[in-house]
């Protein structure tokens, strides 16, 4: 029988690629739209999905309007991947922060626990959780430090999530996954806005690279390799929690230099040399441009996740190394900007 899935937050980057392999796996698949507002579907028309997606007008702040969708739709599952945009995002508005990456997750909950206590029930947790841990690598044991309004937000949702698990017997699960990225990723985080400008300032369209804190360290995976997980959790018999991580981190700086190299220039950073920002064409070298008002209030130094949970009871481990991922996103914002 084929399976319904809901997916809010489908036109983002980790939502495309789930909707896509669960079309794959001969899903119906209902992405929700918060009503009046047409997403930007770019990342459907790339990947191929356009007319393959039914879009549903749903308000996620009425419980009512929710309920009324469930049981006419009757989903198997639920992937609530909806959320504020990004960490940094949220420093600018923690009320809204609260609002799509806790509250919405809360009424979603609630509405399946009142509609049908079968339907599966996914939440994209997230590491930002760990926050001001020193704990490294971090599993499913490791105490939650959010230090932003973004990590704070979505621990309510992931604490909920184990509270309907266990009070009501709800098939709710979380992933907390670390970073992944994709050239789907929006280009307000930090890879895709590196490989978007190399590619430009290799076409001559731009010519200045500015970061924040590149000393910072992340586990970053890839996205297309994430959502696999992401359908395994739900296929368990019992619903559980799971980190999802590569297990190793690299710096903002070795993600630049490697994305850099690609392209056939030598990154020295502001400071180094007695240089103007930007790219030299003569000696191939582009100085970065080192910005401090990109740096944010409060930020963890480093992210490292153990995904051995995972690997153990969903046999799930990331296949894309870091550098292939690099390769990859300077490949597709390349052939975008030659376009
Ligand atoms: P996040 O880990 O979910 O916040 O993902 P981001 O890609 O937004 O940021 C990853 C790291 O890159 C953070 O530690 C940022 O402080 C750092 N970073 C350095 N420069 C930039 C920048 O220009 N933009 C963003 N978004 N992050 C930056």
């Amino acid at each position: 029988m084929q399976k319904t899935t809901i997916i809010t937050g489908i036109s983002g980057q980790d939502g495309s690629y789930l909707a896509k392999l669960l079309l794959s796996k001969n899903y119906r698949v209902i992405g929700v739209r918060r009503p009046n507002v047409s997403p930007d579907l770019w990342r459907f028309s790339e990947l191929g999905i356009n007319q393959d997606i039914e879009m549903l007008d749903l308000d996620l702040q009425d419980k009512n309007h929710i309920i009324s969708a469930l049981q006419k739709i009757k989903p198997d599952e639920i992937y609530n991947l909806g959320d504020q945009s990004s960490v940094q995002a949220s420093f600018y508005s923690p009320a809204d922060a609260a609002k799509y990456s806790g509250f919405n997750a809360l009424l979603l909950l609630e509405a399946v626990k009142e509609t049908d206590r079968s339907i599966r029930f996914y939440q994209a947790s997230s590491s930002e959780m760990f926050g001001a841990s020193k704990i490294s690598p971090q599993n499913e044991q490791t105490p939650f430090q959010p230090i932003s309004p973004y990590g704070a937000s979505k621990l309510t949702a992931h604490l909920g999530v184990g509270n309907f698990r266990n009070a009501y017997g709800l098939h709710a699960s979380a992933g907390i996954m670390f970073n992944h990225e994709s050239p789907m990723r929006s280009l307000e985080f930090v890879t895709r806005k590196i490989t978007y400008t190399l590619a430009n300032i290799s076409c001559g369209v731009e010519t200045v690279l500015s970061l924040g804190n590149i000393d910072a360290r992340r586990d970053w995976g890839y996205a297309g390799d994430y959502v696999q997980a992401m359908w395994a959790i739900l296929q368990q018999d019992n619903p559980d929690d799971y980190v999802i991580a590569t297990g190793k981190s690299n710096s903002v700086k070795s993600f630049t230099s490697k994305a850099a190299a690609l392209l056939g220039y030598d990154i020295i950073w502001e400071g180094e040399a007695h240089e103007t920002c930007g790219y030299d064409k003569l000696s191939g070298r582009l100085l970065v441009n080192i910005d401090t008002s990109l740096y944010r209030p409060i930020d963890p130094d480093e992210t490292v996740g153990d995904f051995s949970k995972a690997l153990k009871k969903l046999n799930w481990e990331p296949r894309v190394s870091f550098d292939e991922l690099i390769e990859h996103m300077v490949d597709a914002d390349l052939k975008r900007v030659q376009k």
